[in-house]
């Protein structure tokens, strides 16, 4: 492939061509991964990473979904899990504008969805101020994929009227004591509360016990059913049935990603082997 062909097409010529070619700018995709599962991406997600030049994804992001950007594109890890490595927000932002005004293609590839708890809408800001066509395609957020998979409805006739996505931690800052502490988010425990309803905690394992004390607190059950989904849809998805008073004592063991689902509705959820964790996975195994 000759750069007179493709005069914008690969990330790796970057440096080779560098300013020397004035470009159309190219555009940036917010990609929504999924949960892990790759059969759980949707159809669009697929034919937008097929137009990659260069793949921005986040250290959740599986090999397998990778591999389905063209082998000559660039693909950067910007976000790995718990490492001190992971890029700040803003040097991502810069980053896909850097790209896009180069001319490429720019798949920004995020675990579940973009715009939640994905931090999408800055990089789509970044990309409106700097007048960079940004597209934005959904994907299945992870309490989608956990609820599928234990069989627990996250609405549900008579016990889940209302469902809500929360995250267990906001920015945080240092303690008197110099220790990193809960960034306690802004929520309105009372209202979150009350019965009929399902909370979803993301980022939560850390707050639970913090989170469980609140709600109880403020007039939860102690025995409210609560599902914790960890690795949802992946090959080591793990499940635990708990109640809200036993929540933070049942998941020391985590280490994550994991989501908090706690009402009344997780009373259906079987996290017996008589649900299959992956289907999909299944499914391939079979043809
Ligand atoms: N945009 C993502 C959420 C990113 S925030 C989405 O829509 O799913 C990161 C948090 O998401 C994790 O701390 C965890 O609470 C949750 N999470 C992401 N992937 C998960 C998975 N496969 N199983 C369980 N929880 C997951």
């Amino acid at each position: 492939m000759s750069p007179r062909s493709h005069p914008s097409k690969r990330a790796d010529q970057l440096v080779v061509l560098g300013q020397a070619t004035p470009r159309a700018p190219g555009e940036v995709w917010l990609v929504g991964a999924g949960p892990g599962d790759p059969d759980l991406l949707t159809v669009k997600a697929v034919k937008a990473l097929a137009l990659a030049d260069v793949v921005v994804h986040d250290g959740l992001v599986s090999e397998d979904i990778l591999a389905l950007a063209p082998a000559g594109a660039r693909k950067l890890s910007v976000a790995k899990r718990k490492s001190r490595h992971a890029y700040a927000q803003d040097e991502i932002n810069r980053m896909l504008v850097a790209f896009a005004r180069d001319g490429l293609t720019v798949v920004r590839l995020k675990g579940g969805d973009p715009f939640i708890f994905g931090r999408g809408g800055e990089e789509l800001e970044a990309c409106r101020a700097a007048a960079i066509v940004c597209h934005v395609v959904p994907g299945v957020t992870a309490a989608l994929a956990a609820a599928a998979s234990a069989g627990a409805p996250l609405t549900h006739r008579g016990s889940a009227q209302a469902v809500t996505f929360v995250t267990g931690h906001a920015a945080a800052g240092l303690g008197p004591d110099g220790q990193a502490r809960w960034g306690e988010p802004a929520l309105d425990w009372e209202s979150l509360a009350k019965t009929n309803q399902t909370l979803v905690v993301y980022m939560g394992l850390s707050a639970a016990p913090a989170v469980a004390a609140r709600l109880i607190a403020a007039g939860r059950e102690a025995a409210t059913p609560a599902l914790v989904v960890e690795n949802a849809s992946r090959r080591d998805e793990r499940r635990i049935a708990t109640t809200l008073g036993r929540l933070a004592a049942d998941i020391a063991g985590l280490s994550g990603p994991a989501l908090l689902m706690i009402g009344e509705a997780m009373a259906l959820a079987d996290v017996g082997a008589t649900v299959d964790a992956q289907p999909v996975f299944a499914l391939e195994a079979r043809a």
